[in-house]
């Protein structure tokens, strides 16, 4: 195969991956420096089929409203709320960057993408009615979960989520919380809008079935990226100032090509998802809210299960799971061989090292694989007691890769979050993990402005128009209250939430 496009065709900023990373980031920059020229490469025939699909991921807006795994018990009995308040803050955070377009003429209106949906937590037990309790009393407490509302009322309950009382045993003892101000987000949709924004603007091309293979520092400093068409196999060249790794689950295998020392000793330990979908319109339309239970013993922190509300290309849906499971493949449309291809001599010893201290975890996810209908009904049961195989089948879901980092003392460990690795010159950056997730990726791609475009993140313009994007920037949401009031009543204005 031989490169067929000349060699020094240049762009400002090549992103591999159309998914709601990507078109985030090039969102951003392309608000901050008008002008700035973009390729995307897309092995798939469309953008947002991955993860960013609405299908693929919970769509839950995460603020840390109902994600029970945001706040960690402590042995005194009280929950430690520091990941809550970022995560909030984080979710706020994107809500400005989509008032912003709104208000542009960007983003539609109605959104399409966006709708206000509860969020809901639901435990069963003593100990997790009083972890919910402690839960509750520290969070409302704080004016950014100052309308979260408790119960441990049947009744109520069944007024803020009837399913999942229907045909329930009484007796057992039961808690939840409500918060009103909830979202669920098709992030499938809005990547689409997105991406349809910055192709109207110009400089800006989509580069559908082109699959990246390869990228070289060249000795004047710019990246030659490498892609073939998977058409009809022919190679491409091009050259970028920067390059993007949003390419998901994949961004580790280019990281590692990239060659870039930042990247040495990263792994990745995949994770798949399934779904129970809802199939009888009578029972979707009986539920209006996500309700987020308690992980089971052993689970991920991802893998918590939840009766979940959505708005898919504008159809009222409802799911339930994610069940989880373990594939060896980076991407729902990858390859098996995908893990064994990430390992190599920079990242050997960490992945082994971390396969070894969670084989609680790797049990865990055969486990949940093994699972047979009738398992996954009971599990289903817990949160809808009256509910029926026939009505509900089972649906794959995204693939998540979690972190896998080197450790002084354990050798490799596991990590649940996100992570940007950039080059110490700014010039390459790729994204890691999944969770929170697509919610939190305003704040991520401001954190990768100001690591990689740091210079021009300075200046007077850049400041300025981060300020009018983002009002907040600058300040911290969970301390300064009146700030806090006044982003949320204009995003609430202008997104058309509660
Ligand atoms: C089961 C599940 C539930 C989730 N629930 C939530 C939730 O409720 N809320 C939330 O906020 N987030 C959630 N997430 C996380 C969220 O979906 C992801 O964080 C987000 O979609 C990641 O976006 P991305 O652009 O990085 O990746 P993706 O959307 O996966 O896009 C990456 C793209 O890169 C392309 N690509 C890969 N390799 C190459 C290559 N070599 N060349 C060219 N293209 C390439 C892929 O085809 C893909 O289109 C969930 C994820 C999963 C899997």
């Amino acid at each position: 195969m031989t490169a067929t496009t000349a060699k020094d065709e240049l762009v400002d900023v090549v992103m591999v991956g159309a998914g709601i990373m990507s078109a985030t980031l090039a969102t951003l920059l392309g608000e901050l420096q008008p002008g700035m020229t973009f390729k995307v490469f897309e092995r798939l025939t469309d953008v947002a089929l991955e993860s960013s699909k609405a299908a693929n991921n919970a769509g839950t807006g995460h603020a840390a409203n109902c994600e029970l795994n945001y706040t960690p018990g402590k042995p005194d009995g009280t929950v430690d709320i520091a990941k809550a308040l970022a995560i909030n803050s984080a979710f706020e955070t994107s809500l400005q960057l989509w008032s912003y377009l709104v208000e542009k003429g960007t983003l539609p209106t109605p959104l399409g993408f966006l709708t206000n949906v509860p969020h809901q937590s639901l435990v069963w037990g003593e100990a997790n009615t009083r972890f919910l309790r402690a839960r509750h009393a520290q969070l409302s407490a704080h004016p950014m979960f100052h309308d979260m509302q408790f119960t441990g009322e049947p009744a109520r309950i069944a007024e803020w989520m009837p399913l999942t009382m229907e045909g329930r045993e009484p007796g057992e003892p039961l808690a939840a919380t409500h918060v009103p101000r909830g979202t669920d987000v098709d992030f499938g949709r809005l990547t689409r809008i997105l991406f349809a924004g910055m192709e109207a603007r110009g400089g800006f091309h989509i580069q559908l079935r082109h699959e990246v293979r390869g990228l070289e520092r060249d000795p004047d400093g710019l990246w030659r990226v490498r892609s073939v068409d998977l058409a009809d196999g022919t190679v491409h060249e091009i050259k970028a100032r920067f390059v993007f790794l949003g390419a998901g689950g994949a961004a580790l295998t280019l990281l590692r090509k990239s060659g870039i020392k930042e990247g040495k000793g990263y792994g990745g330990f995949p994770v798949s998802g399934q779904w129970l979908m809802c199939n009888n319109p009578e029972v979707i339309h009986r539920h209006h809210s996500k309700v987020y239970g308690k992980p089971s013993l052993g689970a991920p922190p991802m893998s918590v299960p939840h009766l979940d509300t959505r708005n898919i290309d504008g159809q009222q849906a409802l799911l339930f799971g994610p069940f989880a499971g373990f594939s060896t493949k980076y991407l729902k449309t990858g390859s098996y061989l995908d893990m064994i291809r990430a390992i190599g001599p920079g990242n050997i010893w960490p992945m082994m090292a971390a396969g070894w201290h969670n084989l609680d975890l790797t049990r865990y996810l055969i486990g949940q694989v093994l699972q047979s209908p009738e398992d996954r009904l009971a599990e289903l049961r817990k949160f809808v007691p009256t509910a029926q195989l026939e009505d509900w089948q089972l649906e794959i879901a995204g693939q998540r890769v979690q972190i896998i980092k080197g450790d002084p003392k354990l050798g490799g460990k596991l990590e649940f979050g996100t992570e940007v690795v950039a080059a110490a010159d700014g010039s390459l950056a790729a994204l890691l993990g999944a969770s929170p997730g697509a919610s939190t990726a305003a704040t991520t791609m401001i954190y990768l402005i100001l690591r990689c475009f740091s210079e021009r993140a300075q200046t007077p313009a850049w400041q300025d128009r981060l300020q009018r994007i983002f009002p907040s920037f600058g300040h911290d949401l969970s301390k300064e209250f009146d700030l806090l009031r006044s982003v949320r009543e204009r995003n609430d204005a202008v997104l058309g939430l509660a």
